[in-house]
Formats: structure tokens, C-alpha cells, sequence
């Protein structure tokens, strides 16, 4: 008999907006399961780039003491392109500042995984833990009309079955 747990929001796929609502609702005390087909976390690159919002958002959740201290500091961006000989040369700089009023003039660079595992760590503090490699294969909807009036039922099956087990490039 396959293991059944019932939860109130399952969410799938663990990237960052995964994670960060998983966390969201575990800190509050809502049964929360999260699962991701691939393996593991995202070992380099992809959403990389805080933008000082975000550092501010981050720091709402008290993340932003680890954040800087795992990320890099970007002040300045650097624009490079070949001139007429076919040589890169800086073509352009700015400021990396997209909200003036921000408390953080700057963007702070850390690979997708650690964003990831700042939440993931945050969440192991809650209990929650992300379920890998795992997909849902099925979705059932109970047709039962009492069921889906009662607000404490569970009319949503969701069968799962191995994640795709995408290897990280
Ligand atoms: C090569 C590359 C470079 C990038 N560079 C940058 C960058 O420099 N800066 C930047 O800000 N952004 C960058 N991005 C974009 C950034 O990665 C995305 O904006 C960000 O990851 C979106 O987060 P997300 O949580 O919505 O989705 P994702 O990070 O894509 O996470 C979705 C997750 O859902 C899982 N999933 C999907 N379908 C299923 C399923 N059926 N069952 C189970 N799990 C599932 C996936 O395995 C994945 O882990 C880059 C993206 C790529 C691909």
C-alpha cells in the first residue's frame, strides 16, 4: 500500500518561488509538502541576481545577515563588445541600483542553489523537508459535492511517481 499523507498545499517544483512559499507557510503553521523531479538543487548559476528589493524582502524573512555574507556585493555593472578591430573593450558602465529609495544600493550575486538552500535550511527549522526526485503522475478531483463543501475534507489526490531525475548541466 503506497504511503498517504494528507496535506493542505502541496506545492511542486522546489526553484525558488517553490521553496519560498514553502516557507511562507510552514513559518505559519500550514501543513505544507513540496516536491521536485530533479535530484537536487540547482548547483550553479540561474536566478543569481538579488536586486535590493528582493534584499529587502529577504531580510523581512531574516535572511538577509546570511545573504550577505554568502553573496557578493555588485555596485557596478560593465558592458563589453568588440569595437572595429574585433577587440572587447568596455563599452559602458552603470550603477547597479533599479530602486533609488532602496536601503541596499547595491545587487547581491549568489548562485541559485544558495538562494535555495537559505530557504530549504529555513525550513528544515519547521520540519519540512523537500521530497526529490518526485513528480505527480496523477491528479484525481473528488466528484463528491459534500465533500467538496466540507472545508476539512480532502478532495484532491495527487498520485506521484519518481522525478525525471534531470542531472544538473
Ligand atoms: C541557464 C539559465 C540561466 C539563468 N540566469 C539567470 C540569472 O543570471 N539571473 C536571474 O535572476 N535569473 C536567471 N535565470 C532565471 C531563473 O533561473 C528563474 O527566473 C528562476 O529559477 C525561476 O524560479 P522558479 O522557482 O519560478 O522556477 P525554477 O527555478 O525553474 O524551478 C521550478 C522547479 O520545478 C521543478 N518542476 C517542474 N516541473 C515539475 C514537475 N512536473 N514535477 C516536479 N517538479 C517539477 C523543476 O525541476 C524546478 O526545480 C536563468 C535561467 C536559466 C535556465
Amino acid at each position: 500500500m503506497p504511503e498517504e499523507t494528507r496535506v493542505d498545499v502541496l506545492i511542486v517544483g522546489a526553484g525558488p518561488a517553490g521553496v519560498m512559499c514553502a516557507n511562507a507557510l510552514a513559518a505559519a503553521g500550514i501543513r505544507v509538502k513540496i516536491m521536485d523531479q530533479r535530484p537536487s538543487r540547482v548547483v550553479s548559476g540561474h536566478a543569481d541576481g538579488i536586486q535590493s528589493r528582493t534584499i529587502e524582502v529577504l531580510q523581512s524573512y531574516s535572511f538577509a545577515e546570511r545573504l550577505f555574507k554568502e553573496g557578493h556585493q555588485m555596485h557596478m555593472f560593465a558592458f563589453y563588445n568588440p569595437d572595429s578591430d574585433g577587440v572587447l573593450v568596455r563599452t559602458g558602465r552603470s550603477p547597479a541600483i533599479n530602486a533609488p529609495t532602496a536601503r541596499y544600493p547595491f545587487w547581491i550575486l549568489l548562485h541559485q542553489g544558495g538562494i535555495e538552500s537559505i530557504f530549504t535550511d529555513s525550513m528544515a527549522g519547521h520540519g519540512l523537508t523537500i521530497d526529490r526526485p518526485v513528480a505527480p503522475a496523477l491528479i484525481e478531483l473528488s466528484n463528491d459535492s459534500e465533500q467538496l463543501a466540507d472545508m476539512f475534507s480532502y478532495p484532491v489526490k495527487v498520485r506521484t511517481s519518481p522525478g525525471v531525475g534531470a542531472v544538473e548541466r
